[in-house]
């Protein structure tokens, strides 16, 4: 019934997860969840209150512009310039998008025909490889491991492959690795993808969940790297709007056009009213982005000291909201994280959900509260492991 390319999709690994934790509510168990990567928090007010102006205004109710609002593409613009030092031309060097989901998956049907190839890392965001193969291309593996920091070894890419790939997905700050990547590495990328004609789109979703004075760089500081890729970004993580969908991308006019395309021909744009709560977010006060930073700071500090007094080995991640932690030894992840729920009632993610190469790690969402999270540390104490 299904065409080939939703046959090939690969399993959804997380079904045994999902019922286990669905059986354990049903015996009324309270169930302590590091799995949502969606913030708890509600969205800044002043955000909302943007939105309930808008969403008021008649002017919005229509349809809007492919490319997105002028405003909210101008206001991109400067966040760039301010936060990067990144000068974007805001005609034809922004895209507005239904969240940077939409544009990550849509990206491939305008460069990959049949059979191309997408360099995507493992482990990762799904959405690379899956946007890579609904556009009936083949994803080239490249494993983010440990001993590299997570950042894939480009010296390591077959040169037939590397000349024969279009597209290259990278995601620094790292989901689920929580990796980060220095301009030296992004320099790296530029002098690859211009040696072997490849668009990179380096998806920057993380980019203000930092702690510690960390700033997370864009790729588009390098020099050259607009001539060779793109950027992904969501307002989504930076002033807790997963729901609202907004995003963009930015950098090469040309990459950005063949995105454009194939979505004008997808969707209709973004709720004009959305698109101006989004100039709320981004031309606002900041200081709920800092607040936002301490809550998940503090979780983090409880999290990772916890679970290293527990015998676990956990690096302090300098971004994002996620814990990448090895599972002890004699358990994979997938049986490390089913003793956890069925015993103690905490729920993480297997690494091997994100790729083979997230095997031997589970992945730890700081979405609860403080107090939830010590619960579960002691939780797990009492297993013994
Ligand atoms: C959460 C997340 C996004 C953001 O997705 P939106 O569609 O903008 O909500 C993008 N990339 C990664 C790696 C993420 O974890």
């Amino acid at each position: 019934m299904y065409a080939d390319r939703i046959n090939a999709l690969p399993p959804y690994l997380f079904a045994t997860i999902d019922e286990l934790k669905a059986a354990k509510r049903e015996q009324n168990i309270n169930i302590i969840d590091f799995s949502i990567g969606d913030p708890d928090q509600p969205t800044p007010e002043h955000i909302v209150e943007a939105m309930h102006d808008a969403v008021l205004d008649p002017s919005t109710h229509q349809y809007p512009s492919y490319k997105g609002m002028p405003s909210f593409r101008e206001a991109v613009a400067k966040w760039y310039k301010k936060r990067f030092g990144v000068k974007l031309y805001s005609e034809d060097e922004v895209l507005t998008l239904i969240g940077s989901k939409e544009g990550i998956v849509h990206l491939p049907l305008a460069f990959i025909n049949p059979g191309d190839i997408a360099l995507v890392p493992d482990p990762a965001y799904p959405v690379y490889r899956i946007g890579t193969m609904l556009a009936d291309g083949t994803p080239h593996t490249m494993p983010l491991l440990a001993k590299n920091g997570f950042k894939p070894d480009l010296n390591s890419i077959d040169a037939k492959i590397a000349k024969k790939a279009k597209l290259m997905f990278l995601n620094y700050p790292n989901n689920p690795t929580a990796a980060i990547a220095d301009e030296n590495f992004f320099k790296e990328v530029v002098d690859f993808a211009s040696d072997n004609d490849i668009i990179v789109c380096h998806d920057n979703a993380y980019s203000e969940v930092a702690y510690d004075g960390y700033k997370a760089p864009s790729l588009l500081q390098i020099k050259g790297a607009m001539d060779i890729g793109i950027e992904f970004h969501s307002l989504s993580k930076t002033y807790n709007m997963t729901g609202w969908r907004l995003g963009f991308a930015v950098g090469n006019a040309e990459v950005l056009a063949g995105l454009g395309k194939v979505k004008t021909n997808v969707d209709s744009g973004v709720f004009n009213a959305v698109q101006m709560a989004g100039i709320a977010a981004l031309k606002g006060p900041q200081g709920c982005v800092n607040k936002m930073r301490a809550i998940y700071r503090e979780r983090r500090d409880v999290l990772v000291r916890g679970l290293n007094t527990l015998g676990m080995s956990v690096e302090v991640p300098k971004a994002t909201f996620y814990v990448w932690a090895p599972v002890p030894r004699g358990y994979d992840s997938l049986d490390f994280s089913r003793l956890l729920l069925d015993k103690a009632g905490v729920v993480a993610t297997p690494g091997i959900g994100f790729g083979d190469y997230g095997e031997g790690y589970l992945r730890f969402a700081l979405t609860e509260p403080v107090e939830r999270i010590k619960e579960a540390v002691g939780r797990i104490r009492e297993l013994e492991i």
